[in-house]
């Protein structure tokens, strides 16, 4: 089981998702940088983990390509790799989240 750290998301990285409208955002190092009132929340943390997931089935370049390919060509709401994370959001046993501990610990 992979226990990500969930840090709150301060100063450029807070300035960042408030300007994009996000409330967290994964980083190397399985780090999700999270808008501190969204810490203990547990929809956003299954979206994330299942971000982590992502990027871990698809390694670094293809994650990153696919995520600003999503959003630059579907945009951020239509976009596959988005959608899939939003599934994950509401299904504790969607098979992204497998083996991550998505929950505070
Ligand atoms: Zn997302």
């Amino acid at each position: 089981m992979i226990t990500p750290t969930f840090k709150p998301a301060r100063g450029l990285i807070r300035w960042i998702l408030d300007r994009g409208g996000f409330a967290a955002i994964v980083m190397p190092n399985r780090t999700v940088y999270i808008c501190e009132e969204y810490l203990n929340h547990y929809a956003i943390r299954r979206h994330e983990c299942s971000h982590l997931a992502q990027w871990d089935k698809l390694g670094t370049f293809r994650f990153w390509f696919l995520i600003i390919y999503g959003f630059l060509v579907d945009g951020y709401n239509q976009s596959p790799l988005e959608i899939e994370a939003r599934q994950a959001e509401t299904n504790p046993s969607h098979p992204l989240l497998t083996n991550y501990n998505w929950r505070p610990t």
